[in-house]
């Protein structure tokens, strides 16, 4: 028979995960906080890690701003295959008379200090962390970005972490001679916010593998790009998805970046209505009518396991111009006359100059599927400019 460790392996690729593979909490216990499964499950002993691997196509359209929801909708498949899988993977070990945890896949952070809910928060370091067990694991190694790079698809993977109280047999995590980063520092070129330093470094170890990865800017500088607050690049001539500007530069101070962040998260609908991702992600995800909403992730879409795509990529973004908001909702490239005018969410919007002329005279419909899109289109429309 089939050992308890092949077995999981085999289940979690029958239901699509791409890779697999396992890892133990005294593997793991070099590691930062959220390496810990005991945090989330306290008799844990190992944790089975998988992912699933993005479509390229679809991703290099992203980038390039050909289209911008096919990306978000299989963002969204994939991450409801993530949670069969580990359902599966719970089940199956749950039948077997062990404890096992499905770790949530997103938006699960630590209680801070200080910090009521999650729009005052502003390190953001997760129950659980996906990418430390995976790494541990063997199904990846840490880029100079920090995200988990895979051999077989470069950074365009999603991780999924179940915890069980088992004791599985570890697997070796991928040595230093076949780590998928090769520094070519593609990543910190296409981060709109400049998260990621070009040469200051620091360094993180887990399962006995010390990773040197990028100095980061503080990790409400990433919320403030990858939520869509501020998508311009500091050239003015490229953005991620996001019509949002702020109309100066990030600070570089971390308690005013932190401030600015909260200010903002205070000030954003989607923050404000109680039924969110936020509050429940995995609800969201498998909610047939809740949109994906991503406008980033760029660091992360640059990086191909190849060097010359990744140096190809970086050229698509770089020259695929900015986002504009319509009146219907859909994001697309703003064009020489598009306009950038002020909102009440201490945002500027770039929209369309035509639908903006549409506005003052009729009512629209339109589908508006995220809460800070959908109140400024109405703010749009009710005001006119
Ligand atoms: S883009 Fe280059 S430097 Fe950045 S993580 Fe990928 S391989 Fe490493
Ligand atoms: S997700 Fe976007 S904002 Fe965040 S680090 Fe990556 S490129 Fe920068």
């Amino acid at each position: 028979m089939a050992s308890l460790e092949q077995r999981l392996k085999s289940l979690a690729g029958s239901l699509g995960a791409d890779l697999v593979g396992m890892t133990t909490r005294a593997v793991l216990s070099d590691g930062p906080p959220s390496a810990d499964p005991r945090y989330l499950l306290p008799s844990a002993k190992s944790v089975v890690s998988y992912a699933v691997s993005l479509d390229t196509d679809i991703a290099v359209d992203f980038i390039r701003k050909k289209t911008w929801r096919p990306h978000c909708e299989n963002r969204k498949s994939i991450a409801q295959t993530l949670y069969r899988i580990g359902d599966a993977l719970v089940a199956e070990l749950r039948s077997e008379g062990y404890d096992a945890v499905n770790v949530d896949l997103n938006n699960n952070y630590r209680p801070e200090e200080g910090a009521a809910d999650v729009t005052e928060m502003t390190a953001f370091h997760p129950e659980f962390s996906h990418r430390y067990a995976a790494l541990a694991a063997g199904v990846g190694r840490l880029g100079w970005s920090g995200n988990l790079l895979t051999r077989e698809y470069g950074a365009l993977v999603e991780l999924g972490s179940v915890l069980t109280s088992a004791a599985l047999a570890a697997d070796a995590p991928i040595p230093d001679q076949d780590h998928p980063c090769d520094k070519c520092k593609m990543c910190s070129l296409v981060c709109p916010v400049e998260m990621i330093h070009k040469k200051a470094s620091t360094r993180v170890t887990v399962a006995g593998i010390t990773e040197t990865i990028a100095r980061k800017q503080p990790n409400t500088c990433c919320w403030i790009g990858c939520t869509g607050y501020e998508g311009l690049a500091r050239s003015g001539e490229w953005s991620n998805w996001s019509p949002f500007r702020l109309g100066r530069p990030l600070p570089e101070d971390k308690r005013a970046l932190d401030a600015l962040c909260i200010r903002l998260q205070k000030l954003d609908p989607q923050m404000a209505a109680g039924d969110t991702c936020f509050s429940d992600y995995r609800q969201a995800v498998f909610d047939p009518d809740w949109f994906y909403y991503t406008v980033c992730g760029f660091c992360r879409s640059v990086c191909s396991p190849h060097r010359e795509e990744r140096i190809a990529r970086r050229k698509m973004i770089v020259q695929s111009g900015t986002a504009a908001l319509h009146l219907d909702g859909s994001h697309d490239v703003a064009d020489e006359n598009a306009l950038t005018v002020p909102t009440p969410f201490g945002l500027n919007v770039v929209v369309p100059r035509d639908d903006l002329a549409e506005a003052r005279t009729e009512i629209r419909k339109w589908p508006g599927q995220f809460p800070l899109d959908r109140e400024v289109v109405a703010y749009l429309c009710r005001e006119g400019t």
